[in-house]
């Protein structure tokens, strides 16, 4: 049975590379049989500690649709499912380790490990702890302990030779032992190393196949010995790619590009959110890209997770999530608009007419947010010609266009249909077509040769307005 975890620290807000992690996560397990998808929270680093993040994640995940089968709040047989709630279970751990020689107390002050360090960096060497507490003797070792003096556990590594593992998408990585420090496994504070705690739980919880970014390529060796050291067989793992700019920088907080609330914040829909990130580096066979979560449940698979960096396209974001905009009921395409208009001071509460707007762009928007700018753009521009719009006026014949659908709109009553018959009547009358009558009807009246639906924007500008400006 395939068992895999997101295991998030609460630092804050889901950054989007953190969620489509997740949703790989949540696939790998859901695409098997019985798969099992488990939440377990990171939160030993207290310093990293953010008060409502737990309930951030919670919050995002159920909002995304990725429901954990265990997890702190719906617990499981394996919990507690906080790090923080485990303490106990590291340090039992950490004290095996040390009985099976695998592992030794370092009681190395701070002073001393700062010297090291200088020293390395004077030599420009990559600082690794000397290993001087491994040849302390047993006595040495009680007497500290006995005193009360501070201590670390180290694990103890080979010096020679190399360690490998394997990954799913980056194949087989080797790194030379000697790069691989003594490290620390449970701190003077008690609290275990994140490093220490994920092969920890991993391993009690049956983790089979720890999904995560490739920034833990460099540190799994160490997870390898350390699985070897317990005797444990160790999980499959699936390292996943970094998610990009195009011009290859990172996603940031500053861009606003960087957290899922951003993107929910500017009206994304979390559906299209899903399905462009699963895209994120996974391709399914075929051309087809639009797919709900159930589907990409039914043809995930690992093998086709691509290496190379991810690169985030806002463009094709902006396409996934048209098309899910555009498969709304009318009715909820208004409800996300809504709170979009209220916040830029549009704030009127003639539903019907609210409605006759939003529809009147929803082809037109990448993100609910955008309904403000063609508010805007409809209603709050001076009203001019100019440019291209300005040249097409000069052809002839458009003046008389204009003074004819203008005599039409003077006498109907204000609805789109008769607008739209006026224009009709306005091109027999004046005896044009196509473009030369089209344009010069919604040059004269919006200022622009491009935009929604004339008839149904006219109607909303008011007869008033339109008349004003012919
Ligand atoms: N707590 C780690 C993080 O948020 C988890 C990494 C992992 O999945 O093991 O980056």
């Amino acid at each position: 049975m395939v068992r895999t975890r997101f295991a998030p620290s609460p630092t804050g807000f889901i950054h989007v590379g953190n969620l489509r992690s997740a949703i790989f996560t949540y696939l790998i397990a859901k695409s098997n049989k019985n798969g099992k998808f488990l939440l377990r929270i990171e939160d030993t680093d207290r310093g990293r500690y953010v008060e409502g993040a737990t309930e951030v994640i919670y919050n995002t995940l159920k909002t995304c649709g990725l429901l954990w089968d265990e997890g702190p709040d719906v617990g499981g047989e394996y919990g507690p499912y906080i790090q923080s709630e485990r303490m106990e279970s590291y340090k039992e751990y950490a004290e095996e380790l040390v009985e099976k020689g695998e592992a030794y107390y370092c009681f190395c002050s701070e002073e001393r490990l700062n010297s090291l360090r200088e020293t390395s960096q004077a030599k420009k060497e990559n600082f690794l702890y000397d290993g001087y507490c491994k040849s302390l003797s047993k006595e040495e070792i009680e007497d500290k302990l006995k005193s009360g003096e501070k201590y670390v556990i180290r694990q103890i590594t080979p010096n020679e030779g190399e360690t490998s593992f394997e990954c799913q998408v980056y194949g087989k990585i080797s790194i030379d032992n000697d790069q691989i420090e003594d490290q620390i496994l449970l701190k003077s504070d008690g609290y275990p190393t994140y490093n220490f705690a994920n092969v920890i739980d991993d391993h009690l919880m049956n983790i089979t196949h720890v999904v995560r970014g490739n920034e833990y390529l460099t540190s799994t060796p160490k997870y390898t010995l350390l699985y070897r050291s317990f005797g444990w067989d160790e999980p499959t793992y699936v390292h996943l790619p970094h998610v990009i700019k195009e011009n290859g920088k990172k996603l940031s907080k500053r861009d606003g590009d960087a957290y899922f609330m951003d993107f929910i914040q500017k009206g994304y829909l979390p559906e299209a959110i899903v399905n462009y990130l699963a895209l994120l580096g996974w391709s399914p066979e075929g051309k087809k890209e639009i797919f709900t979560l159930s589907q990409l449940e039914k043809i995930f698979s690992i093998k086709r997770i691509n290496k190379s960096p991810a690169v985030f396209d806002i463009k094709k974001l902006n396409w996934v999530n048209s098309s899910y905009m555009k498969k709304l009921p009318d009715d909820s395409f208004v409800d996300l608009c809504i709170p979009h208009l209220n916040n830029a001071g549009i704030d009127t509460l003639d539903r019907e007419w609210l409605t006759k707007l939003c529809v009147l762009f929803k082809d037109r928007l990448n993100n609910t947010f955008e309904i403000v700018d063609h508010y805007n753009d409809l209603f709050n521009k001076e009203f001019s010609i100019d440019g291209e719009a300005l040249e097409f006026m000069q052809n002839e014949g458009t003046d008389a266009t204009v003074k004819i659908f203008k005599e039409k709109l003077e006498s109907i009553e204000w609805n789109s249909e008769n607008i739209k018959n006026a224009i009709n009547e306005t091109g027999i009358d004046a005896g044009v077509k196509g473009k030369m009558l089209f344009m010069p009807c919604r040059i004269a009246t919006t200022g622009v040769m491009h935009g929604p639906d004339l008839p149904k924007a006219l109607e909303l500008l008011g007869k008033e307005e339109i008349l004003a400006r012919m």
